[in-house]
């Protein structure tokens, strides 16, 4: 308990650093604490220290952590941050407020039936692929201007009318790099893709930016992340 909330005033320095720098409003910033392969406890002790967005990666481990961790504390929300299986689209547009890796057609296309189904608004993020790596997930432009990827723009138009979605913007993973400098080129690319959508479909809402990581958050907040995924710096290394 006395770690994690040492822990997470330090990374709230360091937020707080980094938005003065970037002359942003903290409040601007919403700290996703990541806590996969940990139990249900340790996500009480987060909350107890103030934490209230948590982050997972794996539908398995949600689906006791989540309902264990509500019945105490029912107004946490939550956020998947993993690939999402097609087959596991129902369970995820049950137990999670906001899906950050939504990164195809037919996943967004899913994620709009099971919510429809049982009657929810479900919030989501695109995540692209920006760093150029075919292995990774996401969605990818051709280029750096969506007015110019007829494909990806047709796939666009198509999940802006899916019912029962809300856009909240966009996701990516930077490359693992030793600079956290490194990953400026991304974050900021990611930046000027959300600028060029919200100038394109100016009825959705593009808000968030959710980038950065333990090792480069701070570049991320510099470059306009709304939304950080932080485990390590707040619960330590993972054994798993
Ligand atoms: C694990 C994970 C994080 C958090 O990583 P840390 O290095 O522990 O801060 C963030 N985003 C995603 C998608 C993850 O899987």
């Amino acid at each position: 308990m006395t770690l994690i909330s040492d822990n997470l005033s330090r990374v709230q320095d360091r937020i707080a650093a980094a938005a003065r720098r970037a002359k942003r409003d903290e409040s601007s910033i919403t700290l996703v604490a990541v806590t996969k392969t940990h139990p249900a406890e340790t996500v009480a002790a987060a909350i107890e220290a103030g934490l209230r967005h948590f982050g997972e990666n794996r539908v398995e481990e949600a689906t006791d952590k989540i309902p264990a961790v509500g019945m105490r504390y029912p107004e946490i929300v939550w956020h998947m941050i993993g690939h999402v299986q097609s087959r596991k689209a129902a369970k995820v547009a049950g137990l999670f407020d906001t899906v950050h890796s939504v990164e195809s057609i037919k996943l967004v296309r899913r994620l709009s039936r099971f919510a429809g189904e049982q009657r929810r608004v479900l919030k989501v993020l695109l995540e692209f692929n920006l760093s150029g790596d075919e292995n990774k997930d996401g969605f990818k432009i051709n280029g750096d201007n969506i007015d110019h990827d007829v494909r990806l723009l047709r796939q666009i138009n198509e999940i802006v009318a899916l019912p029962s979605l809300q856009i909240d913007g966009l996701m990516t993973m930077a490359p693992i790099v030793a600079d956290p400098e490194q990953a400026r080129p991304v974050f900021r690319a990611l930046r000027e893709l959300r600028n060029q959508l919200s100038r394109r479909y100016a009825t959705n809402n593009w808000q968030h930016l959710s980038m950065g990581m333990t090792d480069d958050f701070e570049v991320a907040i510099e470059e306009g992340a709304t939304l950080i995924r932080v485990g390590r710096a707040i619960f330590g290394a993972r054994k798993r």
